[in-house]
Parts: C-alpha cells; structure tokens; sequence
C-alpha cells in the first residue's frame, strides 16, 4: 500500500510564493528529484529563485530556459535548475548532458517536465495554476515509476535517508510512509 499525500495552498503574490519556497527549502534533502508543472508565468522560476536564496546563493540566478540548466553550490549541497522547454527531444535532452545532472546526489528542480516525456522518474511534483490574482501550488508525491515507462535514469541515487523530502527510489522495496509533503511552518528542518 502507498500512501498518498497531497497538499495544496493558495499565494496571493509573489512574496507568498517565496515564503512557501523558503519553507520547502528548508524540508528538502539530497538527492531528490522535483517536477515544477505549470504554465508560462505561473511562478516556477519564482519559486527555485526562492529556494536557491533560502540555501544562501547570493549571486545571479538565471532562467535555465536557454542554458538547460544552471547548477549552484547550496547549504544543502549541489542544486541543479533544469528547464526543458526549448529541448527538442529526449535524445536532445540526452545529447546536451541533461541526465548526468541526475546521476550523482544533488537536489534538481525541472521545468516543463512534461517534454522529458516520462525519461526522468521525480520524487515530488509540485503544479503551479493561475487562481484569481495569485497562484495555487499543489505539492504531491509521484509513485515510483510513475513517471512512465521508458525511465532512462532513476529519480535519484546515493546519499542516506533521513526522512526529509528526498528520494526513496533507492530503496527499492515499498515506500516509506511520507511525511506530509507542504512544509509548514510548524515543522522544523530535521523532520
Ligand atoms: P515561470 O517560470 O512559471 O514561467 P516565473 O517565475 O518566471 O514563471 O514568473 C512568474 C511571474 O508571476 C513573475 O512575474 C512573478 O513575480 C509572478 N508571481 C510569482 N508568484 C506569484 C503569486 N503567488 N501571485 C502572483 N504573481 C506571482
Ligand atoms: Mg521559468
């Protein structure tokens, strides 16, 4: 049996949308894979902005749209900001070098997901919608393999479990029973 947890919030503004990432910042833990699954404008790049800063980058944060990727040394170690977008393919995405960002520990967050068409298995899916003047963000867990069936790289490898928003992929046997995933305020970095 899995358990399934999701959660979602409203954000009024941009300021909540880098409160909620300072708190997931403070929950997520190496190695761990996170899909960011929202329209153009729905605030995706905002919040790993918001992430990154929480784990002490204090220089320049681009948009990875036409990089791929951009890679920072964090407090919590190595953070890959993926964005497939402009990839024209899976053999593309594998040709610039996109899954070796997967192969050591280290925490990504992609954009557009969706055009790796399932090549990259995630730990966590996190959906930006458009709601009023703000946005919506759920947070769910993706199930192992979920991510459909041509999975080239596993989620995630090495590094120790400790009960933090990171892979379980590893552990190949049945989930561990998840913590509820929307950091809260209440819960401190060692949950
Ligand atoms: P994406 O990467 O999803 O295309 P960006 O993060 O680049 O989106 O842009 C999101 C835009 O929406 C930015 O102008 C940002 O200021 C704004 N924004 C971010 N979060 C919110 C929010 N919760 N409510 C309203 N506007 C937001
Ligand atoms: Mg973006």
């Amino acid at each position: 049996m899995e358990t399934i947890v999701e959660s979602t919030e409203y954000l009024s503004d941009e300021a909540a949308t880098l409160a909620f990432a300072q708190r997931f910042a403070a929950t997520v833990e190496s190695p761990c894979s996170v899909a960011l699954i929202g329209d153009l404008g729905a605030g995706k790049t905002t919040f790993v902005r918001g992430v990154l800063r929480a784990l002490g980058v204090t220089g320049a944060i681009k948009s990875p749209t036409y990089a791929l990727v951009e890679s920072y040394d964090t407090t919590k170690g190595e953070v890959h900001h993926l964005d497939a977008y402009r990839i024209e393919s899976v053999d593309d995405f594998e040709a610039r070098g996109g899954f070796e960002y997967f192969e050591s520990p280290s925490i990504r967050f992609v954009e557009w997901p969706e055009r790796l068409q399932g090549a990259v298995s995630f730990d966590w899916e996190l959906r930006f919608d458009f709601e009023n003047e703000g946005r919506r963000v759920t947070i769910s867990p993706v199930a192992p393999g979920g991510g459909g069936g041509d999975t080239r790289v596993a989620s995630s490898s090495g590094g120790e479990e400790d009960g933090g928003l990171q892979s379980d992929s590893d552990s190949n046997s049945q989930r561990h029973p998840l913590p509820n995933p929307l950091p809260s305020r209440e819960r401190g970095p060692n949950q």
